[in-house]
């Protein structure tokens, strides 16, 4: 991977920051491109957010992001310019929370702060028998304490790396217990509790959002129209067609396209629906079915907050994964 045994805080971040998220196969690339873009925190504070997100484009989570812009702005302007080597600091970044403050106080500065990721809470609340929802705060600290003390006082790098790769690949979902070094003083182990620990409240079910997408073609430019989203909530400052929010994933008929696209564009002619494409996609808390209308006429006068911008310029912008399974298909 190109962050092992990486040791500059500035890639430690990077490097952490997508991988919040992401699996390291999707991530490897993002990050190798992240830091030929933006080498170091400076770079990264001068960038525009347009350019950062489309860096990031693909990668979901757009609020890392925004957050990693932030925090570079503030450490050029409060800090010098030089990524902080106290925790309290690291911490107080927007965007950091206890894990990546650990791994970068760790790995970049050999301080003794243990991380707890998904993996190192696995291992922790098995071998140890906590019975406390780890996700909950009485869990949580119950492990943050446990941590503290097994953390190897000497290399405490190495101790984080091999709990949380033991994590991944020993004391997995479905751990071979019989040949695990920890089995005769593992308590899930000895209790028979490998399947119950670690326990956690039970997942929300996911929100459905049903999104219809107008994907208007203007007849003689072939231009089209997107819009930035600058409200708060997914996808923000991401770009995308105009977007209509319903109750149910019934298609619009032609006369309700006709209708939207008059009111939005002031299209008075008839328009022509090329295409549409439904697609289920899946976000952590929210299931959208969305519906694109790709939909060609003649516009009018109006344009909506919307940019009116020719179809060959497209890829400079930043879309969510969603339209880009779209775009790949119906440029
Ligand atoms: S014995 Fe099983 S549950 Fe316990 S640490 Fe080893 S792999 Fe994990």
């Amino acid at each position: 991977m190109p962050w092992y045994k990486e040791s500059d805080p500035y890639r430690i971040w990077i490097s952490e920051i997508i991988l919040q998220q992401t699996r390291v196969e999707q991530g490897w690339n993002y990050y190798i491109n992240f830091i030929d873009k933006f080498p170091d925190v400076k770079t990264l504070a001068q960038t525009s957010e347009d350019y950062l997100l489309k860096q990031w484009e693909g990668l979901g989570y757009y609020s890392r992001a925004r957050n990693l812009h932030k925090a570079a702005k503030l450490i050029v302007k409060e800090m010098n310019g030089i990524f902080p080597s106290e925790y309290d600091s690291v911490i107080s970044l927007p965007g950091v929370g206890p894990y990546t403050a650990a791994a970068i106080m760790s790995f970049a500065y050999q301080k003794r702060y243990p991380v707890v990721d998904g993996n190192v809470l696995r291992v922790i609340s098995r071998v140890f028998g906590i019975q406390e929802l780890v996700d909950k705060k009485e869990g949580s600290s119950q492990v943050q304490q446990i941590s503290k003390t097994i953390i190897d006082k000497a290399n405490p790098a190495e101790y984080n790396q091999v709990i949380m790769n033991f994590g991944a690949l020993q004391c997995n979902r479905n751990p071979n217990c019989t040949n695990c070094g920890l089995n005769n003083i593992c308590f899930a182990h000895n209790n028979d509790q490998v399947q119950v620990l670690p326990r956690k409240t039970a997942k929300q079910k996911k929100q459905i959002k049903y999104f219809h997408f107008i994907d208007f073609i203007d007849t003689k430019s072939q231009n089209r129209f997107i819009r930035k989203r600058v409200e708060k909530g997914i996808w923000q400052g991401l770009y995308a067609f105009p977007l209509i929010q319903k109750e149910d994933n019934k298609a619009m008929t032609i006369s309700e396209l006709t209708n939207y696209v008059e009111s939005e564009f002031g299209s008075k002619n008839e328009l022509e629906l090329v295409a549409t494409m439904k697609k289920i996609h899946l976000l952590t808390h929210i299931r959208i079915e969305a519906i694109f209308y790709k939909i060609v006429g003649k516009h009018g006068t109006k344009r909506n907050g919307t940019d009116y911008i020719s179809t060959n310029t497209l890829s400079e912008f930043a879309f969510p994964k969603l339209l880009d399974i779209y775009l790949q298909k119906y440029l």
